[in-house]
């Protein structure tokens, strides 16, 4: 079963569209977590970061190049931003298709809520 986002890639599901290039798609979420909140795909299927394969790292790069644009031209590069790839279950992964989230245009609080001291 293709996931949501290869539909969006395929263009048979709507979605809005910020850049695109023959590696990548980048689309604004559905439910945006902040003001900025764009998701930076491969075309190329890779479900989690665990199927990432050596040889996608110039992949994996150009996606954070990608953001590191996008963040600019959104104009959050300096007031900053966070950079997100959820990965399986206990990360809240939703859909089963690499991609990562930029998010900006507000201070983000805390990365995840702190339950315990290391060390
Ligand atoms: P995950 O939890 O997998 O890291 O993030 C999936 C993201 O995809 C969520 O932030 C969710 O709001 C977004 N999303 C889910 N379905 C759609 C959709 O059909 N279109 C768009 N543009 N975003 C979606």
């Amino acid at each position: 079963m293709p996931t949501l986002f290869e539909k969006i890639i395929a263009g048979e599901l709507p979605a809005t569209i910020v850049y695109r290039d023959p590696r990548v798609i980048a689309f604004l979420d559905i439910r945006p977590a902040a003001p900025v909140h764009i998701l930076i795909v491969p075309n190329k299927v890779i479900p989690t970061t665990d199927d990432i394969q050596d040889d996608d790292a110039s992949l994996i790069g150009h996606m954070v190049i990608v953001a590191r644009d996008l963040a600019r031209q959104q104009g959050i590069a300096k007031s900053g931003y966070r950079l997100v790839i959820n990965c399986n279950p206990d990360s809240g992964q939703e859909v089963y298709h690499l991609h990562l989230h930029l998010l900006g245009g507000r201070p983000l609080g805390p990365l995840v809520q702190r339950t315990e001291r290391n060390g």
